[in-house]
Order: structure tokens, then C-alpha cells, then sequence
């Protein structure tokens, strides 16, 4: 058994098979094999390499004739290993004595050889384990042939395994068959963080490198609310684990009764608990957590793995969706956040970007491609007579593109008038408060738009110049972050002076340890995954707004992440014991 540890972000607990991607990119269907059928077992195995082999040579021949040689002999590794006696016994002594499949036995071997070369503090040795994880693809294309799974067409559970995985990647895995995920890159504030909470698959990332380590078809679990990766539990760990799923189902069934019960303190100050997708299918889990409203409809989504950008219909289809779906509860659709780590294939963005969270995304690239600009906020329009819509511009830096965005919205509802369309003309306009120049000059903003929402996400990577997708700097990248909290503190301030409503939607707010903080600085609206809602809530109910003013000052007064983390944890602890365990 191994434990691994990195940085947990969707929680929840899955065992199950690895799906090992990137290096073989499918599945090994069985570990063990009949104790009757390993002579054929054995026969397949030979097969495999006899192609393997055939394919290798007549690669090499096709290199060495239209470049000579020299070129050809790269292969000439791939056949040494290929026939090289030890190989095959140890192979054959993995399928007779211990009933390993021969896929099985093959990844494991070479996945061992791996590791040896990767531990050689040599960078000829590390290129060399390359080309034996060339091998083991091969092989056990040939050993799978037609039978091979693809992560695309899946039949069976397994948990991914990966050494990064973009947002898109995870929006497309399987639901049905994907139990979880775990890479070795990755930080918590990612994209693809967000997304697997949405999509509520538990997950962890930043891991570090392990994929040497297992192999497709080993038995794993991902804890996502530990943030750990175990590999071959032992049958101790296992049952502890599956006892734990099973305490976590009956939770769920105790937080299930809190859906119709009001997010209101002990001592009544109500707080409105609003739901963040990023599909429209996501409103189900909304609803079914008992959700007030949907606070951010993440759009990105609609341009990230199709050609064209989507025409105005494709987005009408989703925003109604979603509209029909929430009745005349609010439901904030945010104007697409593209670039960064979010690249459609549309946009012709610059792949040389060394920066591309400073570079050109969001609202800054919509007002560079005005058309597809449009169209968005042409459909958002159109949805705006269906129900209670209000539409948010993400990442606005200055006055000016707040202007210039007002600016395109309202030559749109011209566009809207002249062909007739209905349309709410009084469409309440918000933007995200995520950058730090937003906060500064929060006076001139307030007076601007209908209401605001703050983006802890992006508002902690430029407050503290730290990558929120990096793991190198994950433990830098902290909510609890004293600059962080002043600087929500002045935004929420500011809001409640003007009597503007504000929420806050980044994954702060998704987390219990700021909850009590997030009121007692004035806060009483909160965007969340669904799955945090009940949690929130049951703890919005278990205090009073004295207490979290309490805390709030206290943890204002405080210099380090460190100490503002441990003190919350304290706070809550006394209110929540159980949260914490
Ligand atoms: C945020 O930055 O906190 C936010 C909600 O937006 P996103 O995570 O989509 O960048
Ligand atoms: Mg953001």
C-alpha cells in the first residue's frame, strides 16, 4: 500500500480501478486470469510481442530508408527490450504463479523498470524511460486489440489517473463510469478544481509525480476530502474506507432535511444561499440542495470543446434551460471568462502566452471579439424575458471596460429593438470583484452597476502574485491570507454603505472554516458548489451575527495565513465539532 498525499478539491471518496492516462490512455479490463486459462493467457502475451516486434522492425526500415541508418537505429532499444529473455520470463512468471492478465503483468513490469530509470540522477537513463513506456503502449495495444476501452467509451467504473487534466478534459469525463480523478498537477484554485466540485466527482490534485507507481487496473482510492491518493489499500484500509462511505451517506441524508429550511442565523439575520454551475444540467443538484438561486452560471463551458463559437441559439437553449429549471428565483449568467487556463479553439490566442492569467481573458477578450461578444449578450438578453436574469462581467480591472462592456450591452438591446425581440430592459448589471484595483476603487464601481460579486478565486492569485492553478505555490495560496481578508472586508463594507447587494462566489465561501468570518465582516449572500450548501447552511443556523462579528474582528487583527487559518478552525470548532473530524 501507498499513501500519497496532494491537495484535495472535490470532496467525497471513490474506490475503485486505476485508468492510467497520458501513458497507455486506456484501461486494463482484469487484473487476474483463470488458473485453467493461463496457457492461452501465455499464448496472447507471445502474440503480442511477435507484433510488436514485426511493427518496431518495420518502423525502423521506413525511418532508415527516408533518413538513413543512423536514424533507424533509435529502434533498435525498443527491439532489444522487446526480446530480451528476462523480460519475458519474469512476464511469464507473473502470469503462471500469481494469475496476473498478461496486460496487467506487462504494465506492472515495465512501469517498474520505469521507475528504476527515472531514479537515475542521469538525463540519458530519464529519456530512456520514455521509450519504455513506448513499449508497454504497444504492447498492450496489441495484447488489447479490438477490446481495448477507451476513456471515451467507457462500460465500467473506473477512477482516472493523470498528470494534469484541463477543465475541459474533466466537463468531458464519463459521469457514469468516472468515480474520481487524481493528478499530479494542479493547484486548488484551478479550473478543473471547480469543475469536478461541480460535476461533485471527488478529486485531488497536485499530487506530485506517481503514475510510475501504478499501474491501469491496481486498486485505488481517491480521498478527496483528505487530499490523499492510496494505492493498493490494504484489505484494513479498505474497510475503513468503506465504512466511512457509508457514514458520509447517512450524513447526506441528515443535511438532505435541511433543503426547505431557511439559511437563518440563531438570532435571525437571514442569508441567501445561491448555487455556482457551469452546466446547465448542475441546477438538478442546486435544486435538490435547496438552493435560493444560481449566483454564478460559469458560461465557458458553451465555447471549450466545439469548433465554432456557439451561435446565439446554442446559448439561448442553455440560459433557458436553466431559466425554466429555477422558476423566478435570480439567476446571475456570467459573460464568458475565456483565456487563462480556459482556451477555446475559436479564439486565435497566443500559445507563446508566458502569462496567460495577466494576458488577454475575460472581459478584456470579449471586447476584442466584439461579434461573439454580442451574440452572448444577445441570448442573454432574449433569456431575460424568460425569467429573473442578471448579467455579470467577470474581471473587470478599470472603469473603463466596465463602461466599454455597459457600452456593448446596451448597443445589443438597440440590435434587440429593432428586430423585435422581447427583452428585459432593466436587466439588473453586475461584475466580479476579483482583481484588486476593482476593491480600490470600489466607491466609482458602486456606482456603476446593480450589484456586485466577489471573485475569492482570481482575488487571491493577484493579490499575492501566486499561480492559483500552480502546486509549487499552493500552500501560498490561502483565503486566510490577511491582505485577502482586508481586502474583502473593504469591498463588503463599501456594498453595505450603499446598500448594494453583494455575494461572494469564489470557493471561500464554499469552505465552513469562513463562514463565520464572511458574516461577521457583513456578508449575507453566499454562491457555492451545490454540494457545500447544506454545510453552510446548518452552520448559518448555529450562530449569531454577535459571535461572527466577534471573530471577524479578532481574525482582522491577526498577520499571517497561518494563524488567521488556525484560529477560525478553533472558532468553528466550538460551534461545529463534527466539521472539523
Ligand atoms: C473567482 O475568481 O472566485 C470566480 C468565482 O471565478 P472563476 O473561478 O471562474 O475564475
Ligand atoms: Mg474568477
Amino acid at each position: 500500500m501507498q499513501r500519497l498525499q496532494g491537495i484535495a478539491v472535490s470532496p467525497g471518496v471513490a474506490i475503485g480501478e486505476a485508468l492510467v492516462m497520458g501513458n497507455e490512455g486506456f484501461r486494463i479490463p482484469r487484473r487476474f486470469v483463470a488458473r485453467d486459462a493461463v496457457d492461452d493467457e501465455l499464448r496472447r502475451l507471445d502474440a503480442a510481442f511477435e507484433a510488436s516486434i514485426q511493427q518496431v522492425e518495420r518502423n525502423r526500415d521506413a525511418v532508415s530508408l527516408e533518413l538513413g541508418r543512423e536514424y533507424g537505429s533509435i529502434f533498435e532499444a525498443h527491439l532489444q527490450m522487446l526480446r530480451d529473455a528476462r523480460l519475458r520470463s519474469e512476464l511469464d512468471q507473473h502470469i503462471r504463479e500469481r494469475h496476473y492478465s498478461p496486460e496487467y503483468a506487462v504494465s506492472r513490469a515495465l512501469r517498474r523498470y520505469v521507475k528504476v530509470f527515472q531514479s537515475l540522477d542521469n538525463s540519458y537513463m530519464a529519456e530512456r524511460a520514455t521509450d519504455i513506456l513506448d513499449i508497454e503502449k504497444r504492447l498492450l495495444r496489441n495484447l488489447l486489440g479490438r477490446r481495448r476501452e477507451e476513456i471515451s467509451s467507457l462500460t465500467s467504473p473506473v477512477l482516472v489517473l493523470a498528470h494534469n487534466l484541463t477543465p475541459s478534459e474533466v466537463a468531458n469525463l464519463d459521469r457514469q463510469f468516472v468515480r474520481g480523478f487524481a493528478t499530479e498537477r494542479g493547484g486548488s484554485g484551478s479550473h478543473t478544481a471547480i469543475v469536478a466540485q461541480g460535476l461533485e466527482i471527488p478529486a485531488v490534485v497536485g499530487v506530485g509525480p506517481f503514475l510510475t507507481d501504478v499501474s491501469g487496473g491496481d486498486l485505488v482510492i481517491v480521498d478527496g476530502d483528505r487530499g490523499q491518493v492510496i494505492l493498493q489499500p490494504d484489505e484494513e484500509t479498505l474497510a475503513r474506507y468503506q465504512h466511512d462511505e457509508e457514514q458520509h451517506r447517512t450524513h447526506e441524508l441528515q443535511l438532505a432535511a435541511l433543503r426547505d429550511l431557511p439559511a437563518i442565523t440563531a438570532d435571525g439575520a437571514q442569508v441567501e444561499l445561491y448555487g455556482n454551475i457551469e452546466f446547465p444540467h448542475e441546477v438538478r443538484h442546486c435544486l435538490s440542495r435547496g438552493a435560493g438561486g444560481i449566483g454564478l452560471y460559469r458560461t465557458e463551458f458553451l465555447y471549450l470543446g466545439v469548433e465554432a463559437p456557439p451561435d446565439e441559439e446554442v446559448h439561448f437553449q442553455a440560459y433557458s434551460n436553466v431559466l425554466r429549471a429555477m422558476g423566478d428565483r435570480p439567476v446571475v449568467i456570467r459573460t464568458f471568462d475565456l483565456g487563462a487556463d480556459k482556451v477555446p479553439a475559436q479564439l486565435a490566442l497566443d500559445e507563446e502566452e508566458k502569462n496567460p492569467f495577466l494576458g488577454l481573458r475575460s472581459t478584456r477578450l470579449a471586447l476584442r471579439n466584439l461579434p461573439i461578444f454580442r451574440t452572448q449578450l444577445r441570448a442573454i438578453l432574449r433569456a431575460s424575458a424568460l425569467g429573473n436574469v442578471r448579467v455579470m462581467f467577470p474581471l473587470i480591472a478599470t472603469l473603463l471596460e466596465l463602461r466599454q462592456a455597459k457600452m456593448v450591452l446596451a448597443d445589443v438591446m438597440e440590435d434587440l429593438d429593432e428586430r423585435g425581440e422581447a427583452f428585459n430592459r432593466d436587466i439588473p448589471v453586475g461584475m466580479m470583484v476579483e482583481v484588486p484595483s476593482a476593491v480600490l476603487m470600489i466607491e466609482h464601481f458602486l456606482e456603476e452597476v446593480d450589484f456586485l460579486s466577489i471573485g475569492t478565486n482570481d482575488l487571491i492569485q493577484y493579490t499575492l502574485a501566486v499561480d492559483r492553478s500552480n502546486k509549487d505555490v499552493a500552500d501560498l495560496y490561502s483565503a486566510s491570507d490577511p491582505a485577502v481578508i482586508k481586502l474583502i472586508s473593504m469591498a463588503i463594507a463599501a456594498a453595505n454603505r450603499h446598500e448594494m447587494p453583494i455575494t461572494l462566489c469564489g470557493q471561500m465561501s464554499a469552505n465552513t472554516t469562513y463562514t463565520m468570518l464572511l458574516l461577521g465582516l457583513g456578508l449575507r449572500q453566499m454562491s457555492v458548489a451545490a454540494a457545500a450548501i447544506p454545510e453552510i447552511k446548518r452552520l448559518c443556523r448555529s450562530v449569531t451575527i454577535d459571535q461572527c462579528r466577534e471573530v471577524a474582528d479578532r481574525a482582522l487583527s491577526l498577520e499571517n495565513a497561518r494563524d488567521v487559518t488556525s484560529y477560525l478552525r478553533q472558532e468553528l470548532k466550538k460551534v461545529l465539532p463534527d466539521l472539523l473530524d
